[in-house]
């Protein structure tokens, strides 16, 4: 093999200027039901109704995401379709119940709880450059599969056509019933 075997002016690779650089998401843990336990202590803050929210680090447990991490918040705000808050979901989910209903009996409970907990995931993906979520929210494009069903953690704005990656939230914890 030498370069005289080579047509040198036959197309080949991508058009130089149409070339994407390889972007920095990592593959988040796959939509669906999973356990999971929390790693470190929740960060607590305030949201701007002045109710409770904990940032916290997720750990999967077992199966083929096993040790695999993300990030999600629960709040103490009340959900507008039942009695419960994210907050009280994650607690009772990891077999708890907070004491009473003021911010520090829910500090404690969800010090006191890090799992383990089973809850399903879903995939969101947050647009830099459009700063909010454009995929996978209500009435928004959702991430795809390719030809081989695998589930394409990389997905493109419908707004601005940049690279948007998939980022795991809880879409439910599941609460046993303890009665
Ligand atoms: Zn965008």
């Amino acid at each position: 093999m030498s370069l005289s075997d080579l047509d040198l002016t036959a197309t080949t690779g991508v058009d130089p200027a149409e070339y994407e650089k390889p972007q920095p998401f990592s593959r988040p843990p796959l939509p669906g039901a999973h356990s999971f336990s929390r790693e470190g202590d929740p960060d607590f803050g305030k949201t701007r109704g002045g109710d409770l929210m904990a940032k916290m680090t997720f750990k999967v447990l077992g199966g083929e995401d096993d040790g695999k991490t993300f990030i999600d918040r629960i709040f103490t705000t009340p959900s507008t379709y039942r009695k419960s808050t994210s907050a009280d979901d994650y607690i009772r989910a990891c077999g708890g119940a907070p004491t009473d209903s003021t911010v520090g009996a829910y500090v404690d409970a969800i010090n006191s709880y890090p799992g383990p907990f089973a809850a399903t995931l879903k995939w969101e993906g947050y647009c830099k450059s459009c700063e909010t979520t454009t995929i996978g929210k209500r009435g928004m494009p959702r991430f795809q599969s390719d030809e081989d069903g695998v589930l394409n953690h990389i997905a493109t704005c419908p707004t601005c056509d940049g690279k948007v990656g998939a980022q795991a939230k809880v879409a439910r914890y599941i609460v046993e019933d303890n009665d």
